[in-house]
């Protein structure tokens, strides 16, 4: 039986580790944290339970396709809602309410702007079709050839390529709401919609076309999940187990790595679900494929100002499971996030109330606040700006419900650039990895398999698909499929 050790325990490694498993290898994860999952952990506190990283649950297709890859169901493991609205965004002088139908979400752009909403059916449309192109087809490359790219599909599609979602988003829409509103989605591949080609707006299908979801009890649960699967395949999973080197033979062929208190683990591959950046730095630096000067000029996904807040009561009705404040310019934040980085004058900022339709994220009568303020990664992180900010943040949301909010704070705790690079050896501290631009989509993106050392390989968010826990699954099953096809 040859050996795998996965490194990290992340969506991506235990992707990877799940595939490999049911393929027969022997596999073992070794995660540095007392906990799996990655960025995906969990903090409770006094009956408060927060998911710290990803709290929007899209494409629930690739969820169900993952677990459907193991004779399993998503529903063997965790209770799914869909969000009605599935999330709002808060603008200066109104709220835009994203429905469970396209036909409602139509209805508030026309209340917006006159036409909007047939523009916005045809738009979808394209979305979709782009959707399963993207999905059913390229996604499931592994980013080795520009070749990868060109199908029937896409060959007729190259202006897509060229353009930017904000290019195309401007030729349909007028009003800077709908605009801002039409270009969030993107924002999880990492870069400004102005950067991110015009193909990628299949993210607006995955957003107004399959919905917004959560897991019952929060996005653990998918962790939870992963790990059962993993342990009935019988992956060994071995947390509070840093990796310090990964091994190199004379001849250039991993055979293994070592762990911080010393000891060496054996394997015939190695695969590295950590940031990418870290995962090299793990071996000699004749072995790197990647120089400082090559990560430096990427553009990276920014990182962010957390903060998982308990409130002694339950708020307002006009906050939502997932509120997105636009009411600032984005312009300048995003500006401080990629161009000038700096921290932002005037935020827009994300507020997420799990509690709001799930009870049990909080203690009856109370509510769970998890906020977030993306910035550009690297940027100074101290005690002083964080609570600066909480204050600001605080003051917007008691203006925006009209309640005084302060006085209800049962506790604060927040995370930050320095939390991200300690607790998962983050670059630069980035929240969620190498950016979806233009030049670092599919072969344009740190390679999967290692071209200096045999037998090793990468995946995750620095990798090929992207950012993102669905893209997450996929990188461990294309890197799963590598090492597959190297072995038979
Ligand atoms: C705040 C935040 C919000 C997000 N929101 C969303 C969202 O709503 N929806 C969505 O789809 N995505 C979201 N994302 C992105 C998504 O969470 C990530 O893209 C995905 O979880 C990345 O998985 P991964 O396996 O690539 O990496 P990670 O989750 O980072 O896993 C890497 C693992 O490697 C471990 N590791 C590092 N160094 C070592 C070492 N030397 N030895 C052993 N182990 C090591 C780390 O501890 C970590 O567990 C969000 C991310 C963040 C941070």
């Amino acid at each position: 039986m040859k050996k795998v050790v996965v490194i990290g325990s992340g969506f991506s490694s235990l992707s990877a580790a799940t595939y490999l498993a049911q393929a027969g290898f022997d596999v073992g994860i070794y995660e540095k944290n007392d906990t799996v999952g990655g960025r995906c952990r969990q903090f409770t506190k006094d009956g408060f339970t927060f998911d710290m990283g990803p709290s929007w649950y899209w494409m629930p297709d690739i969820f169900d396709d993952y677990f459907a890859d193991f004779g399993r169901k998503t529903s063997e493991f965790y209770a799914l809602d869909r969000l009605d609205p599935g999330y709002q965004i808060v603008f200066e002088d109104r709220s835009l309410p994203i429905g469970a139908s396209v036909e409602a979400i139509a209805r508030e752009f026309e209340a917006i702007e006159p036409n909007s909403g047939g523009k916005l059916k045809a738009f979808l449309k394209k979305a979709a079709t782009n959707y399963e192109i993207a999905i059913k087809k390229i996604v499931l490359r592994p980013g080795k050839s520009p070749l990868e790219l060109i199908t029937p599909e896409t060959a007729v599609r190259v202006g897509q390529f060229i353009q930017s979602v904000s290019d195309e988003v401007k030729k349909n829409f007028k009003s800077p709401q709908l605009r801002s509103a039409l270009e969030f989605p993107v924002l999880f591949l990492g870069a400004k919609p102005e950067n991110t080609p015009a193909f990628y707006i299949f993210m607006n299908h995955a957003d107004y076309g399959l919905g917004t979801w959560h897991p019952k009890g929060g996005m653990y649960e998918i962790v939870k999940a992963m790990k059962k699967v993993a342990e009935d395949l019988g992956v060994c999973i071995h947390t509070s187990s840093p990796v310090a080197k990964i091994n190199v033979s004379p001849s250039g062929k991993t055979t293994g790595i070592s762990l911080h208190d010393g000891s060496a683990i054996e394997a015939d591959y190695v695969v590295s679900g950590a940031d990418y950046h870290h995962s090299e730095t793990l071996l000699d630096q004749a072995y790197r494929q990647y120089s400082e000067s090559y990560w430096s000029k990427r553009t990276f996904a920014p990182s962010s100002l957390l903060f998982y807040v308990g409130f002694n009561k339950k708020l307002d009705q006009k906050l939502l499971h997932h509120n997105l404040f636009f009411d600032t310019d984005f312009k300048a934040h995003a500006k401080n996030i990629y161009d000038d980085p700096a921290w932002p004058e005037d935020p827009l900022f994300y507020a997420n109330f799990p509690s709001a339709t799930d009870p049990s994220m909080a203690p009856e009568g109370k509510e769970a606040g998890f906020f977030l303020i993306p910035i550009a990664p690297g940027i100074e992180d101290t005690q002083a700006l964080r609570d600066h900010y909480f204050k600001r943040l605080i003051e917007r949301l008691e203006a925006y419900t009209n309640d005084a909010l302060e006085p209800h704070i049962e506790f604060v705790e927040s995370f930050c650039v320095n939390d991200f690079i300690e607790a998962y050896n983050s670059y630069k501290g980035n929240a969620y990895g190498l950016a979806n631009t233009l030049r670092q989509t599919a072969f344009l993106r740190p390679k999967l398999q290692s071209k200096k050392v045999k037998n090793l390989y990468f995946t995750g968010q620095l990798t090929v698909p992207g950012p993102g826990v669905p893209p997450a699954l996929i990188s461990g099953k294309l890197v799963a499929q590598l090492i597959k096809e190297v072995a038979s």
